[in-house]
């Protein structure tokens, strides 16, 4: 896996985690980091694989070289209008209510990208 262009999104991003955490654990007195967890939605533009790769690069200095990156992927889940149903979207570009196939669909969940926690010590 080379520097493509395609894992740039997921550079800056991880760029913009470690840096978050850096300043959090530098103010907790913590200067090693073991674990970061990620929440990332289906729908959140950032793949998992990627963030690990950028996680990788990046986080090669004391305070991140020993952790682990931990990444949860959420579903995408929709929210039919017109009959209230819940339901998980599979295919990321189809929202279309599986009990009534109307498309009067609110994104309930699938667009989060966010650091759930970190450890360190
Ligand atoms: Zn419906």
């Amino acid at each position: 896996m080379g520097y493509g262009a395609g894992a740039m999104h997921e550079l800056s991003l991880m760029e913009n985690v470690l840096e978050i955490v850096r300043s959090s654990a530098l103010e907790s007195n913590i200067t090693k980091v073991y674990k970061l967890k990620l929440v990332v939605g289906k729908l959140s533009m950032a793949l998992p694989d990627s963030l690990q790769f950028a996680f990788q690069v990046l986080g090669q200095d004391e305070m991140f070289k020993q952790a682990v990156l931990e990444i949860e992927e959420k579903e995408v889940i929709g929210y039919c209008k017109e009959c209230q149903q819940q339901f998980t979207i599979k295919n990321n570009y189809c929202f279309i209510c599986p009990t009534c196939g109307k498309s009067m669909i609110d994104l309930i969940a699938g667009r989060e990208l966010y650091l759930e926690y970190y450890e360190g010590d």
